[in-house]
This record gives C-alpha cells, structure tokens and sequence, in this order.
C-alpha cells in the first residue's frame, strides 16, 4: 500500500494551532497567505489586518498524545501577545507539547519564558531566520523582526533552559552557513535548512507581481537549484544537529516521511 508523503508544518508537528487570521508581518512568500486569498478569506491587501478568532480563544483543549505546533498560519507579536499568552496558557495546562514557531520578538520571547517557566519542558522553541542579512530579511518578510532581534531571542531563550531550535525555511540566500553560524552554539534541538517552495505562484497569488520581486524570486530559484544544493547537503550531512525538509530531502535522496510530527 503507497503511503501518503508528509511536508510542511507535518513533517514537524502532527497537528497544527492558530487562533488569529492575518498576519502583520506580511510574509512576501507566505503559504497561509496565499491560502487565504485563494478561498477568498483575505486579500493580498489585508492580510495584514488580523482579526482574533474568539472561539478558538476561548476554546479548553485536551491532552494529546502527539505535539502541536503553534501558530502555523500567524505568529507571535507585540501588539497580539496577549492572545497568544492566552491560547497558549489553554493548550500547555492541559500537559500539551508545544513546538512555538515564530520570527520572534524579543519582548514576546521574554515574556513566554517568564510566564511558562514552569511548563518549559512542554514547549521547543523554532525560530525562522532565512539570512543572516536584515536587508534581505526586509525584503522577504517586511513585518518581521530583524536578524539581530531574533537571534537575541533564541540566545535568551537558550540562556533561560528552554529548548531551542531554528528553521532556515525558506533559505533566503546563498550564504545559510552564517545563520548556521551563529546559531549553532545555542540550539539544543535542530537547525532545519529548507527550499522556499513554489515561489513565483506564491508571489503571484500575495499581490507581488512587481518587477523587482520576480527578479529576486528567480534569483532564489537559481540559488536553491539541485547544483547548489548538493554542495550543501554533502557540507552538512554529517552534523546531527543539521536537519532537512522534504524540499531538500527530496534533491538529496533521502527518504521522505509518511508518518505525521516526526521531526526527523
Ligand atoms: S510570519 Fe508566517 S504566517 Fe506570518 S506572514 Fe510570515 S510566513 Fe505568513
């Protein structure tokens, strides 16, 4: 019997959590984004605008046997945390484990760390930073903090005992082994290098059809070609602390995952 292949957030979590809809930090590539347009949800202008899903909010969980991640199709900020403090409060009372996935804000990581010091051993922080370059950050996820900002979020949250891990998904340039750098010393847990997947369609469907953004789309295309990614994988293959998505897994030979949540 053929099984199904898992990718996206399920090759990390086997479910997935989200109480707000929109996202300020406006993610040029964002899959969510582009689901949402596509169902006629949002439009590539006020995606920005969040609207709190009170329901969700408000919504008691049980334990499950498995992990959540959380957000999946949002992400943490000041002008939200508060919603999140309480969604998140709801899913690790009732024991849950948490993989928190965000482009965090430092204020944000200090206050989850104070506020759920107690529940630190039910939460894996996975902080996305696709370059070590601000400008290229800018570029790609205008909302977002910049690199300086999240990399003193995943050195307090280091510091402070939680467990830490980064996602390099999409890589944003051809220079990941200065985010790799820098990072390493204080990741606990994985550092996972992925492609940005179907990036023109994406583009197209977020409302950046402008000229300077196509350029700069196929010019990730040509860095994420099977060429220079091989040379990246054999740099890195042997580090168990480097760890691929299915977009890698898939150029280098590896097997691809057909069990939810794995993180492997
Ligand atoms: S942070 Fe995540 S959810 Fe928000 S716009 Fe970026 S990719 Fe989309």
């Amino acid at each position: 019997m053929s099984k199904n292949k898992v990718f996206g957030a399920h090759e990390w979590a086997d479910k997935t959590a989200n109480c707000i809809n929109g996202c300020k930090h406006d993610c040029k590539y964002c899959y969510s984004k582009s689901m949402a347009i596509r169902f006629k949800r949002k439009t590539p202008k006020n995606w920005k605008n969040e609207e709190i899903r009170e329901q969700q909010l408000n919504k008691k969980f049980g334990k499950h046997s498995g992990s959540y991640m959380y957000p999946s199709s949002h992400d943490i900020h000041p002008d939200n945390l508060d919603e999140n403090i309480k969604f998140l409060n709801n899913l690790l009372i009732s024991g849950n484990q948490i993989l928190i996935v965000s482009k965090p804000h430092l204020i944000c990581i200090k206050t989850i760390c104070k506020k759920f010091i107690k529940y630190k051993k039910q939460i894996l922080f996975r902080f996305t930073i696709g370059s070590a370059d601000s400008e290229v950050l800018k570029f790609w996820e205008p909302g977002a903090p910049d690199f300086e900002e999240r990399l003193k979020c995943l050195k307090f949250a280091y510091d402070k005992g939680f467990e830490t891990s980064i996602s390099c998904e999409p890589m944003l340039d051809d220079k990941i082994y200065m985010v790799i750098d820098k990072v390493l010393s204080f990741t606990t847990d994985a550092v996972w290098l992925g492609k940005a997947n179907f990036l023109l369609g994406r583009l197209k469907m977020n409302g950046h059809k402008d000229k300077k953004s196509i350029k700069k789309a196929e010019e990730l295309i040509k860095w994420q070609s099977d060429e220079n990614i091989i040379p990246l994988y054999n740099k890195y293959k042997d580090n168990p602390k480097i760890k691929w998505k299915e977009s890698i897994k898939k150029v280098v030979g590896l097997d691809l995952l057909t069990v939810r949540g794995l993180d492997i």
